[in-house]
């Protein structure tokens, strides 16, 4: 996308990144707190959040905040207690970043394990849901709001042997347009990205073969981001937008 954010787009914003310690995730946090956002990093491995912590403290934008969370085995209870914490420390939530996913295992659809499928629907679906859900409170304190889900090329067209994924992301962008619909206009919008194949971990674990220096970096589709986090976008709610549009 060929979009040029001000430098100062996110000033006085909080933003909440799932998955914020990897992967796209992790570059989208960078790049919000440079634009000046207050970040609350959201993941599961503690360490790699606190890498990320460290980072932004060098590059001299606010004071991020961590939640160690594994959405696999998160509650309702959880999430209320977490948007409470929110509530308490922030006063309102302006951005979430529905960005942390899990590839679950490729194969025959024969052979959909009901393990593996629970846990790819409880982390890319369930836990999003009630996750969004329990934020709602926070993010109508503010001003504009913006909801981000993480779609897939193969959440509009599916794929063989890609079905628990696919299925996950077919329902990622079922949950933002019933979203967005029913928040038609008020102060919150909801969309979903693309990204497009982008060179990360779970991209080299889906194409083991692939020369990963052909993919774009995560880096490389931040504009996108920043567009739909930032008030540039307070039009455009109920979408899907490819970060690269022709992949
Ligand atoms: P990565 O695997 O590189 O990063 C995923 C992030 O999600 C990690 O920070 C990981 O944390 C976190 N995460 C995974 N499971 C959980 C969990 N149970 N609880 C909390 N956090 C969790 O993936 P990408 O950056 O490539 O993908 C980001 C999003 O983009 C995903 O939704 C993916 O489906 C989507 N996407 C990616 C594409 C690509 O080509 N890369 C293409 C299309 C869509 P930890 O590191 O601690 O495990």
């Amino acid at each position: 996308m060929d979009y040029q954010a001000e430098k100062t787009l996110l000033e006085h914003k909080t933003i909440l990144v799932t998955g914020a310690g990897d992967g796209i995730g992790r570059q989208a946090a960078l790049t919000y707190a440079a634009h000046g956002a207050t970040v609350i990093l959201l993941g599961k491995t503690v360490a790699k959040l606190e890498a990320v912590y460290d980072e932004i403290e060098a590059l001299g934008a606010p004071t991020p905040a961590i939640i160690p969370l594994d959405m696999k085995g998160a509650t309702v209870a959880n999430y209320k207690d977490m948007a409470d914490t929110i509530d308490t420390q922030f006063g309102k939530l302006d951005g979430l970043l529905n960005n942390a996913g899990q590839l679950g295992v490729l194969g025959p659809f024969h052979q959909i394990d009901e393990k593996s499928y629970d846990e790819v629907m409880q982390v890319n679906v369930k836990a999003q849901l009630f996750m969004t859900s329990a934020l709602l409170p926070v993010l109508k304190k503010a001003d504009k709001a913006s909801i981000i889900f993480t779609s897939s090329s193969v959440g509009v067209k599916g794929r063989a042997y890609w079905a628990e994924y696919a299925i996950s992301k077919f329902a990622t962008e079922g949950m933002m347009q019933t979203l967005a619909d029913e928040f038609e206009n008020t102060s919150i919008r909801a969309n979903c990205i693309n990204p497009g194949a982008t060179r990360t971990g779970m991209r080299a674990k889906a194409f083991p073969g692939e020369n990963a220096n052909t993919l774009v970096t995560a880096e490389d589709i931040m504009p996108l981001y920043l567009y739909l986090m930032g008030n540039d976008s307070v039009a455009e709610t109920g979408k899907t937008f490819k970060a690269q549009p022709n992949r």
